[in-house]
């Protein structure tokens, strides 16, 4: 894998001709802005742009925390666009998380001479490798960046889309994007427009690391039960309430760590914590407490804090999240469904 500084393609080779479309998908999780960004840009295209857009998204269960995928479609302004089927064969995908690259259907679908952007700091990608040879790979630290300019990944992903693709005027999305926020949120347009602009400049071109010949396969996937095969009332089998039963990607830098020395096992954190990821054990025969805090199960931690802001006596700390921090301090929920 090597760097190398981006080179801006020709906007000739992107929506050739009348009957081009131009197709993005957003593969992201709840809350790390996916839905707005794809707003944002199809709104700049058709307003700004003299193009045809059309955007829309398809969320999990719950928002924050599931898998959400966005659609952008672009055509020219004299092509209209008559589907709204979600996107399959992407000419781009933008990658909000740096987990997702673990579920090989985020790639599917990819075109060979596709772009791929990737929120993911420094470092190996093996992942990738299930990428054709000739596909373009952006990387950017988008959720550093958010976290730095207090603003979202989606603000720094859009710049960095925008550095890949010329045709997306980079001034006129930005002014979109700080319109979006100038009449609900005037104090994030500062922030949000310096997060876009790193987007563009903090960006690594990332050659040699994919190693499939051709376009990738659509993956149209299948539910796991139908009508004949599910378990008898409907039961949900697994723990958890994703279907990938993992919220720690939706976690943007922060978490709770426990100090079991403050702790006075008054369970108010358990009362505000939205995904019951707090764990409890007996208190040892006798002691003082029935019932003690073991720790928190980072597997369904979406790191909204709730639980840091409301506990009496500081045990829980707003802490930065490093490399492994996370699985070295978990406290399972489900032991025995570890393997
Ligand atoms: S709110 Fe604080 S003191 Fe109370 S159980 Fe939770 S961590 Fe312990
Ligand atoms: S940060 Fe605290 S309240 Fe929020 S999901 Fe994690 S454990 Fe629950």
């Amino acid at each position: 894998m090597t760097s190398q500084a981006v080179s801006r393609p020709s906007a000739s080779g992107i929506l050739p001709n009348a009957a081009a479309t131009f197709e993005i998908r957003f593969e992201s999780i709840g809350g790390l802005g996916a839905h707005g960004a794809g707003q944002i840009l199809a709104t700049a295209a058709v307003l700004r742009l003299g193009l045809n857009g059309a955007s829309f998204s398809s969320y999990g269960s719950e928002k924050k925390g599931s898998p959400v995928r966005s659609f952008v479609r672009l055509t020219p302004s004299e092509a209209p666009i008559r589907t709204s089927e979600p996107v399959e064969l992407p000419d781009c995908l933008v990658v909000f998380h740096a987990a997702l690259i673990r579920n090989p259907a985020t790639f599917a679908g990819i075109k060979a001479d596709g772009t791929v952007i990737l929120n993911a700091p420094a470092g190996p990608l093996p992942e990738l490798k299930v990428l054709p040879k000739t596909v373009r790979v952006f990387r950017v630290d988008a959720g550093v960046i958010a976290l730095q300019e207090k603003s979202r990944p989606n603000a720094v992903l859009l710049g960095t889309l925008c550095e890949a693709f010329p045709f997306l005027d980079a001034e006129i999305v930005r002014e979109a994007l700080s319109e979006e926020f100038a009449g609900k949120h005037p104090e994030a347009v500062a922030s949000n427009d310096r997060a876009f602009r790193r987007g563009q400049t903090e960006v690594e071109v990332v050659t040699g690391i994919g190693e499939a010949v051709g376009a990738l396969p659509a993956a149209r996937s299948e539910p796991a039960w139908g009508f004949t095969t599910q378990p008898e009332g409907g039961i949900v089998m697994a723990p958890g309430s994703t279907f990938w039963n993992d919220l720690s990607m939706s976690r943007v830098g922060w978490m709770p760590v426990l100090d079991t020395e403050k702790c006075v096992h008054c369970g108010t954190c358990d009362l505000v914590c939205p995904d019951l990821c707090l764990v409890w054990g007996d208190g040892e025969p006798g002691a003082k407490y029935l019932r003690v805090l073991q720790g928190v199960d980072y597997r369904y931690c979406k790191g909204c804090l709730r639980c840091v802001e409301s506990c009496p006596t500081g045990a829980l700390a707003k802490t930065a999240e490093t490399p492994g921090l996370a699985d070295s301090l978990r406290v399972p929920l489900f032991p025995e469904f570890i393997k």
